[in-house]
């Protein structure tokens, strides 16, 4: 059966800031054709949970605190493009938004709820080595 990397927090795992998670229930649709393999990479990349929020400024991350948390995010993501290339996975389903996961759309460094076009650390870094990505909104073009 083929692996897709899906978001740790898609799937009920509660890593996200808030120590909630982002319960996508129709990921067990993909479990007929394929085998999940569940990763947060702002958790694999050393953060907490709970944690501050944190958005995508210009080139960097940024937390509640002003704290530049830039480093966690590319930790995380050089972890998941090594499970990747160790597992042999070829797509990942990410969470739409996050400045880690965002595969469309981030929020736009305000802190206000608005969003931009743009893609989260983990999906650039993952894109740039030839994975696959899809977000959550957009798993009908892996279940055909
Ligand atoms: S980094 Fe990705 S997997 Fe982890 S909580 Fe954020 S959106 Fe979910």
């Amino acid at each position: 059966m083929e692996k897709i990397l899906i978001s740790a927090c898609l799937i009920g795992d509660n890593t996200k800031y808030d120590g909630s998670n982002n319960l996508f229930s129709r990921y067990k649709e993909l479990l007929e054709k394929y085998e999940l393999v569940p990763f947060c990479g702002e958790v694999e990349g050393g953060l907490t949970i709970p944690r501050k929020p944190a958005e995508i400024v210009k080139d960097r991350v940024i937390n509640t605190k002003n704290k530049d948390v830039t480093q966690y995010y590319l930790q995380g993501a050089q972890k998941a493009y090594a499970i990747c290339k160790y597992l042999n996975i070829k797509i990942a389903i990410l969470k739409e938004n996050s400045p880690m996961c965002g595969v469309k759309n981030v929020y736009d460094g305000t802190f206000t709820h608005k969003k931009i076009s743009g893609q989260g650390i983990l999906t650039q870094h993952l894109i740039k080595h030839g994975i696959k990505v899809y977000s959550e909104e957009e798993i009908d073009e892996l279940l055909k």
